[in-house]
């Protein structure tokens, strides 16, 4: 992604990993396999892989500078987390530290993390490894959770019996294990600060509910003069869902929600000016909705 500059602000994208990740079905288990091969023109090779037949998809943070603060938005899996069902994250050593600090940001540079939910993939660098002790990565950050996410979470770790749950074992397992090294030292620490629908970090900078994903899902705002971007999280997974805004993931924890959620996004911003960045869609990532034959499509901004 080219970093997006204006006067008064300047967003990057620090890529953790990027490549082919999941089968198509094991994702978006509500579309046809054939929809790969309907749309290999656009799709192929950034964003579907055509040998192994996997969604291409990336892991990444959005470094967001303003003459007051740098907001670091979701962080991604992390180094060293004891992930055993899940491939690449276990034990995982990225040098994401060394490309932050490529950008000119060291560690306690850091002012603002906010993840737009707290599932395993958006909360990884929140902590690291001290010591043999899980410690905030960002010494002198406010961390910003969604309350209600907030509170789902902590009683999803602390409370193994969910009769509702609709994840499968390892599924749980991990949200619990990242909650656990990921989110509660933060909370400890004292640098956490639960917020809800609204919050402003800055003038122009806000955040917005956007549940079903997760309880608690949110995305985050930010209107400067003509420059509108919204950071749009887990809302939308993967393009072919622009296309097809009625097919939820395999991870969300309400689907139906997240649809309604998901259909409003995309017709509320279609053909509109504001540029989105979804946490997981591959190089360039940003792009603009646009209406399609009665349908949509995402332009990625080149
Ligand atoms: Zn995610």
């Amino acid at each position: 992604m080219q970093p997006i500059i204006t006067d008064t602000i300047r967003i990057e994208r620090l890529v953790e990993s990027e490549g082919p990740l999941y089968p198509l079905q094991v994702l978006l288990p509500d579309l046809d396999e054939s929809v790969a091969d309907e749309h290999r023109a656009w799709l192929i090779p950034r964003f579907f892989h055509p040998e192994t037949r996997l969604l291409v998809m990336s892991l990444h943070t959005f470094v967001i500078r303003t003459p007051q603060h740098i907001i670091l938005v979701d962080t991604c899996v992390g180094n060293n987390k004891h992930r055993p069902d899940f491939g690449d994250w276990h034990h995982q050593r990225t040098p994401y530290v060394e490309n932050l600090n490529a950008l000119g940001i060291t560690l306690g540079d850091v002012d603002f993390v906010f993840c737009t939910h707290l599932h395993v993939d958006h909360i990884g660098w929140n902590t690291r490894l001290a010591d043999g002790r899980w410690v905030p990565t960002f010494p002198n950050a406010t961390y910003l959770f969604s309350r209600q996410e907030w509170e789902h979470w902590h009683a999803y770790a602390t409370d193994t019996s969910h009769p509702d749950d609709p994840y499968p074992p390892p599924v749980r397992q991990v949200l619990r294990d990242s909650y656990q090294d990921s989110v509660l030292p933060v909370v400890e620490a004292g640098q956490s600060q639960l917020i809800t629908d609204g919050h402003p970090i800055e003038k122009g900078i806000w955040v917005e509910a956007a549940p079903g994903h997760t309880p608690g899902n949110a995305i985050l705002r930010i209107e400067r003069g003509s420059l509108h971007v919204v950071l749009s999280g887990d809302v939308i997974h993967h393009p072919l869902q622009v296309v097809y805004p009625e097919v939820s993931s395999a991870f969300c924890f309400d689907p139906e929600q997240s649809r309604q959620t998901r259909q409003k996004f995309v017709e509320h911003y279609a053909d509109s000016n504001a540029l989105i960045l979804p946490a997981h869609f591959a190089t360039p990532t940003a792009g603009r909705i646009v209406s399609n034959n009665g349908g949509f499509r995402f332009v990625f901004r080149s």
